[in-house]
């Protein structure tokens, strides 16, 4: 995608030549296309649990709401304003990490501790849908924010369970190589299809909208996750077999 810009240069009057600047604009173009997308998606998930909130609480201010149902309404409330305060979060962290300014907290960090530590918080969890977790590898100290490390693993684990089938396992696995650390997050679960694998690292991106409804989740983890790793200078990809499991492999190299 290109702008031009034409005008005729003189001499003495007369029309000697021409001064063209072309400029390309593609990623300008591309960058307000996804500014506007991101904000008629923000809007859109942001009103759809506003809408079931106002439904609800009106149906309670106008007192035609049994005093059987007020407890289930009042989760209801409870459930949607969560979703909208997990969204909100989402943006603030995304919009943070779209910054250009160096991270504030840089530090050794060292990534099977930071694994281990996400594990235990996450255990009760996984076991309630009958997922095991289990920790792999050796050591591997990078040089990065603790904050941001603590929660690319756990978005990653959180998803691995999330997206998982009944007794699925997930391994995190740590390899401290000479070119650097390797983190693995493998699951058994339902697999991505092929076509999306790079899909969902964009922003609101869920493959299956109808599923996703039933699972939690604002389709920003991955995007999060995507621009934590790149910020501390990692790469992240996927490798996975629709309905047998997922692989998410990041790598930082050795500064
Ligand atoms: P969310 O989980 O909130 O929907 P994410 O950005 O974390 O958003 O993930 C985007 C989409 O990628 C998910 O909706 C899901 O469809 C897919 N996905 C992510 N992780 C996995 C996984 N481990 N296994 C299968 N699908 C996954």
């Amino acid at each position: 995608c290109y702008s031009v810009m034409a005008s005729p240069a003189f001499e003495a009057d007369e029309v000697v030549g021409c001064v063209v600047i072309v400029v390309d604009v593609t990623e300008k173009e591309q960058r307000d296309r996804l500014r506007r997308e991101f904000t008629s998606n923000v809007s859109h998930e942001l009103k759809t649990p506003l809408t079931t909130i106002y439904g609800v609480s009106d149906m309670m201010a106008e007192g035609i709401v049994k005093p059987n149902d007020v407890k289930s309404f009042g989760k209801n409330i409870r459930e949607e304003s969560g979703r909208m305060i997990q969204l909100i979060d989402d943006i603030i962290q995304l919009s943070r990490l779209d910054e250009d300014a160096p991270l504030d907290d840089e530090l050794p960090v060292d990534l099977f501790d930071t694994a281990h530590d996400v594990i235990d918080r996450l255990r009760d969890h996984a076991k309630e849908r009958g997922i095991s977790l289990y920790l792999d590898g050796e050591s591997s100290v990078i040089t990065g924010s603790p904050a941001l490390c603590d929660e690319i693993i756990y978005n990653l684990c959180e998803n691995a369970i999330k997206y998982n089938k009944e007794n699925g396992s997930v391994t995190i696995t740590v390899h401290d190589l000479r070119e650097g650390t390797e983190l693995i997050v493998e699951d058994t679960g339902i697999g991505i299809p092929y076509e999306y694998r790079n899909r969902v690292f964009e922003r609101f991106f869920r493959v299956d909208k109808s599923h996703s409804q039933v699972v939690d989740g604002t389709g920003l983890g991955l995007s999060i996750v995507k621009h934590a790793v790149a910020r501390m200078g990692g790469t992240i990809e996927v490798d996975s077999v629709e309905g047998a499991g997922t692989k998410m492999i990041i790598r930082f190299p050795r500064k």
